[in-house]
């Protein structure tokens, strides 16, 4: 299984991220680290352990299933050594009370569209589909064109949720034909802010949009988080509005901001 991405969370009935009833399955892994990140156990390739202190009701029985003494006894913020972790698991099955999360579980081709096409019927009835999110999900390209394949041989409706950054040339060969819907973001104009906010700079971001349009393939849904204080600035949604005018392009979303981060980043042991 080694070579197959890892996927933290697959939504299944959800009525966001696209038309009718969807199954959103998010992987893991992303090229940006943004700062407002409501999902940070998506961006790490690796699977992790969250652990939420909330919800621990120290019975212990996580820390007597570890094999590789990573968790000490009782309730400290400290309580798992990340450096012996090697994500397999085994506490969070221990955990009657959902405290303990491992993000990241591989899926081969073959299991991933089996799971997907168990709501091919509500997809049919509601003109729903598949959503691929993360993450990146065009990050893991060779495998997302060959579940793709499999469900467009079904005649599902596939979406992706993409933050841009990604190789076009393998998109084009791989992915490219099977996708109804793109909804890509455009989180920051400026260069500069893009680069300190999201840790890359955003030249491939504007390149690849631009590519989509010429000739545009996909129905495209243009998306932009706002993060207070970073993106709704009136010079970036200005910017954003500019570049929307010169595709001559209608399809454009505003994501609410969500500031569950700080939560997850706590669970994975990033921040205190
Ligand atoms: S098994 Fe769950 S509830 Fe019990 S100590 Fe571990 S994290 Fe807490
Ligand atoms: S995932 Fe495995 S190694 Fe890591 S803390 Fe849990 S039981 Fe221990
Ligand atoms: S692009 Fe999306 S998934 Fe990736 S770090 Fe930014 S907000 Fe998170």
């Amino acid at each position: 299984m080694d070579n197959y991405p890892l996927i933290f969370d697959i939504q299944r009935s959800s009525f966001v991220d696209g038309p009718g009833i969807r199954t959103v399955v998010f992987f893991k892994g992303c090229p940006l680290q943004c700062e407002w990140c409501h999902n940070p156990e998506s961006q790490s390739i690796k699977s992790e352990i969250l652990w939420y202190n909330s919800l621990c009701s120290c019975c212990d029985n996580c820390f007597k299933v570890c094999k590789h003494n990573a968790i000490q006894p009782g309730h400290g913020q400290n309580r798992i050594d990340r450096s012996k972790c090697n994500s397999c698991g085994d506490c969070a099955k221990a955990c009657i009370y959902n405290a303990m999360k491992l993000a990241g579980q591989a899926y081969s081709v073959e299991s991933l569209v089996e799971l997907v096409l168990k709501d091919k019927t509500y997809f049919r009835t509601s003109g729903g589909g598949v959503t691929f999110s993360g993450g990146e999900p065009l990050m893991f390209m060779e495998f997302l064109g060959s579940v793709c394949k499999k469900l467009k041989q079904e005649n599902i409706d596939i979406a992706v949720q993409t933050c841009g950054y990604f190789n076009f040339d393998q998109f084009e060969k791989t992915v490219s034909q099977y996708i109804n819907t793109i909804y890509f973001d455009l989180k920051l104009v400026d260069n500069a802010l893009h680069k300190k906010f999201t840790g890359q700079y955003n030249n491939k971001i504007l390149e690849n949009l631009h590519k989509l349009f010429s000739p545009k393939k996909h129905k495209i849904i243009i998306r932009t988080p706002i993060v207070p204080g970073i993106t709704d600035t009136i010079d970036n949604l200005g910017n954003i509005s500019k570049i929307i005018g010169k595709l001559n392009h209608e399809g454009f979303e505003k994501l609410i901001y969500n500031n569950s981060f700080h939560k997850k980043k706590v669970a994975l042991g990033r921040v205190i």
